[in-house]
């Protein structure tokens, strides 16, 4: 028998695809990956939608890296002093090198960085595996399944070629289909295909989000930085707090949550590296180069466009607008 999971991240289209798969009338599984970096509105959005639809309840799993972790704490006592790093700071790398609980941040200590544009490992270690490992692959031992994904050609370029049905075949797995039932819809649907159902979106879209995965993600554009900036500062707080964490359990003592080049400081600093012709070079340049911090990132993006000017207007509304509705799906209009 053919079984049915579907994707839940918290946000509108994968609850969109819960309630397709719910008014079909197939029996289906709801699975979501906690990062440890959601608001956790969004873990209880998840966990609700049960009780609101009369649907299945959402299974949420973690990524564990314990072992991971376990690993390389013996991989740097047996070689960084071979390698001149200076025993405080090998100690001081081994010390930090423990599972919080947390998959983002125990991700981040394991790589000894945090996740970037081109290494976008996160989305593999936090969502991918643990719900590949802990559900799919169990399942496919079981018989054929059909992953239901959230996914619309409008959301992005990266999407717009995305087929509707994919197959997959390992060897000694049963086959398994990706199903993106809303590959031709728009935001506007989505929203109301959940309105028709009586169902209301998660709230942080109506505080101005644009998207409700990690939050912040590490690729949020200026406009939703500055929305969490305003609204949630302590999310940019705890941004800080892994950073400082993670420095320590780096070689080189740094880490930043942004990309280096997302401020215009930090894409002139990059823009000059990237000119270095010797890569040694280049790369100690980089590893001494202090890129910006989440809280420098979250002070940029209250700017102006040239990110050199602090926009007056914004903090003397601020409060105001910490209480009105900025949502870029328009659902008040
Ligand atoms: S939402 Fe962003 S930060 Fe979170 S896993 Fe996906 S790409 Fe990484």
């Amino acid at each position: 028998m053919i079984q049915h999971i579907v994707n839940i991240s918290g946000g509108k289209d994968s609850t969109a695809c819960y309630l397709l798969a719910l008014q079909r009338g197939v029996p289906f599984r709801a699975v979501m990956a906690d990062t440890g970096n959601e608001h956790p509105v969004t873990i209880e959005y998840a966990e609700r939608l049960a009780e609101r639809t009369g649907g299945p309840q959402v299974e949420i799993y973690r990524a564990d890296f314990s072992e991971r972790m376990a690993k390389k704490r013996a991989y740097i006592a047996a070689h960084w002093p071979a390698k001149g790093v200076p025993q405080a700071v090998v100690d001081r790398a081994i010390a930090v090198l423990q599972p919080t609980g947390i998959p983002f941040l125990d991700l981040c200590l394991w790589k000894g960085r945090f996740p970037s544009r081109r290494a976008q490992f996160c989305t593999e270690f936090l969502k991918s595996e643990p719900i590949g490992k802990q559900v799919i692959d169990p399942a496919r031992r079981a018989g054929p399944v059909v992953q239901w994904l959230g996914v619309r050609r409008a959301e992005s370029l990266a999407r717009r070629n995305a087929p509707m049905w994919q197959t997959v075949r390992t060897p000694g797995l049963h086959a398994m289909r990706f199903y993106r039932p809303l590959i031709n819809w728009s935001a506007e649907n989505v929203f109301g295909y959940a309105a028709a159902h009586g169902l209301d979106p998660n709230p942080l879209y109506l505080q101005g989000m644009g998207r409700v995965g990690c939050f912040p993600c590490i690729n949020a554009s200026k406009g939703e930085i500055r929305a969490i900036a305003l609204r949630f500062p302590e999310a940019i707080d705890r941004i800080a707090e892994w950073e400082a964490i993670c420095a320590e359990s780096s070689k080189r003592g740094c880490g930043t949550f942004f990309a280096a080049d997302v401020t215009p400081e930090g894409a002139a600093l990059a823009k000059q590296i990237s000119r270095i012709e010797d890569r040694e070079a280049r790369n100690a340049a980089s590893a001494t180069t202090q890129w910006p911090t989440a809280r420098q990132v979250a002070d940029w993006a209250r700017t102006d466009r040239g990110g050199r000017q602090f926009n007056l207007l914004d903090a003397a509304f601020a409060e105001d607008e910490a209480l009105s509705c900025s949502s870029q799906y328009g659902l008040c209009e």
